[in-house]
């Protein structure tokens, strides 16, 4: 059998891969197995922003894994208190809690923002209601998947947790209309990546920490995936000179090596956990804190957020300038596009098939949005061959469409 089919055979089929076998990554490039190499310009979503294989995180990973990899949080260590300060100098917040995956820290913060709707704010038992966005993303789980508005995330999977309201991405009116003495918290992407790299209109986090200010609600913001450099800052909520009450990381926390993930908090919304209300076997080990705390380093060391900021500005306005009937749109911030494909004329999905034949791996999102996200990393001119590549893809596929118009 074949590497794909033997996958194939005893995968669930939750995901569609493209047809490429991957073995080997280094920086901003991934090789298959048949030796050939290709520009990696979807970072594993934002997990590989720090490129594979970094090196200084790789020997941060081998060193501590030979010194204690995990003891639990029965016990103190001398890896956790190091990254845990980290995180709070570099979010200017007081406490963190680290869970592995996206979507545990999102539960770890919806647990504190209920639990202090009821200690801190009064909130009457088992009512407490938590703002989210439509066309959020916020991981796989049961209740994470409760309060997600996409049909596909949702099908045969109730009945969900209450508890959330979804309104319109970047309406605040929407927002102030929603909040209720019963709401404890507003948690939002400052950017939505799954939903194709949406970006709210500027003064939109702002004005929910405005809001939030004057009604006495939670601001927790989720940057698994925006967050660490990715939009060209450290985290997306600087872009409009505000600090939220929580925030959310994952992805680039673990350098590319392991999951590694935390919700950051100010120290009243964080002290509303106890011993025993709260944890994670994994989060936190040593192992994981080590690798972490590197993978900060490293972004700090290398300018990867100056990086991000400078080649993102380039890669946008490359993107921007191209015109072609095939692309309609170009969203984006930092090191992060998202070109929306006119389904009329191919699927996203083709657009990235294409680009694998060329060299170039990317993934679609809901069927219509290509995403370029290099790691941060990338070298200037491996970014434009890959662009290069993608202008190449379109013009062909506005090809086809002559082609099929002339038949
Ligand atoms: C990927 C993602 C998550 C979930 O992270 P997992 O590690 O897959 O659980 C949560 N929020 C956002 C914004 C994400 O992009």
């Amino acid at each position: 059998m074949t590497a794909i089919e033997l996958e194939t055979r005893y995968s669930a089929p939750n995901y569609a891969p493209l047809p490429v076998v991957l073995t080997r990554g280094e920086g901003a490039f991934l090789w298959d197995t048949a030796g050939r190499r290709y520009v990696d310009m979807m970072s594993a979503y934002s997990a590989a922003s720090h490129g594979h294989a970094h090196p200084r995180i790789l020997a941060a990973l081998t060193a501590q894994a030979k010194r204690l990899a995990v003891p639990s949080r029965a016990y103190y260590s001398d890896r956790l208190g190091p990254f845990l300060e980290e995180l709070c100098k570099l979010t200017g917040l007081d406490a963190a809690l680290p869970m592995n995956t996206g979507a545990e820290a999102v539960e770890t913060a919806i647990k504190a923002a209920r639990r202090g709707g009821y200690r801190v704010k009064g909130i009457a038992r088992d009512r407490a209601e938590i703002i989210v966005a439509n066309g959020n993303f916020h991981g796989r789980t049961t209740t994470v998947t409760s309060f997600s508005t996409e049909p596909d995330y949702r099908d045969g999977f109730g009945p969900f947790t209450p508890g959330f309201r979804s309104v319109p991405f970047g309406d605040l009116a929407a927002v102030e209309r929603a909040i209720t003495r019963e709401t404890a918290a507003v948690l939002v992407e400052p950017i939505q990546g799954e939903a194709g790299v949406i970006v709210p209109p500027e003064g939109f986090i702002a004005g929910l920490r405005r809001i939030c200010d004057a009604h006495g609600v939670l601001l927790i913001l989720d940057e698994v995936q925006s967050g660490l450099g990715r939009t060209g800052a450290w985290f997306a909520y600087e872009h409009e000179g505000i600090r939220p009450d929580g925030v959310i990381l994952g992805k680039a926390l673990g350098g590319g090596m392991l999951p590694v993930s935390a919700f950051v908090a100010r120290r009243e919304v964080m002290d509303v956990f106890t011993p025993g209300s709260h944890g994670s076997t994994f989060g936190g080990n040593p192992l994981a804190a080590a690798v972490a705390l590197e993978a900060l380093h490293v972004i700090r060391d290398e300018g990867l957020v100056e990086r991000s900021r400078v080649l993102g500005a380039h890669m946008l306005e490359r993107l921007r300038a191209i015109e072609s009937p095939v692309l309609k749109a170009v969203r984006g911030r930092g090191l992060w596009a998202g070109a929306e494909i006119d389904p009329a004329i191919a699927s996203a999905r083709e657009a990235c098939e294409r680009l694998l034949e060329k060299g170039v791996l990317s993934k679609e999102t809901h069927h219509t949005v290509v995403r370029l996200a290099p790691p941060l990393v990338i070298a200037r001119a491996d970014l434009d061959w890959a662009l290069d590549r993608f202008e190449e893809v379109l013009h062909e596929l506005d090809g086809t469409r002559h082609r099929a118009r002339a038949a």
